[in-house]
């Protein structure tokens, strides 16, 4: 699994997040681009906090409320999404292709993976009965690699 190819490239990107802005009418101003940046090349799920503390340096006069309804713009316009099962605080996803979520509950990291097999799987006949589902998200909890080594070295 190399992130690299779980993204676009930062060209496309780019292109998307001022087709996007134009679209949603959203002012692209550079504060806004450089949150956009920012959160497009992190992997790792970012919260407001880790981005205000990204962007602050090359943005002295930036308020973390700023990024908040900075992030709270994007996620209306569709251009980012926000992972809302993570125990602590709300974090931000850039990635805009059907994935799944890793979570580690030791050092709360959050990984995408890939599962056509599931996406392409036909519901189970209790959902279609429910209702209309939009979208599907496979989330799994656990201790990452990194973590269990550290925990049987102790
Ligand atoms: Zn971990
Ligand atoms: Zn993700």
């Amino acid at each position: 699994m190399t992130q690299d190819q779980s993204h676009q490239s930062p060209e496309e990107e780019f292109r998307l997040f001022r087709t996007v802005c134009k679209e949603q009418r959203i002012k692209v101003t550079p504060q806004r681009l450089e949150i956009f940046r920012t959160v497009i090349a992190a992997y790792d799920h970012p919260s407001a906090e880790d981005v205000y503390n990204r962007v602050k340096d090359r943005l002295p006069a930036i308020s973390l409320d700023t990024v908040y309804r900075t992030l709270a713009t994007f996620e209306s316009g569709g251009i980012i999404s926000r992972v809302s099962f993570c125990e602590d605080k709300t974090r931000f996803d850039p990635n805009r292709k059907p994935h799944h979520h890793l979570f580690c509950t030791v050092c709360k990291n959050l990984t995408d993976f890939y599962w056509a097999n599931f996406d392409n799987a036909d519901l189970p006949p209790e959902i279609p009965e429910w209702g209309y589902p939009e979208t599907k998200h496979v989330q799994i909890r656990g201790i990452c690699s990194h973590c269990s080594r550290e925990r049987n070295k102790a």
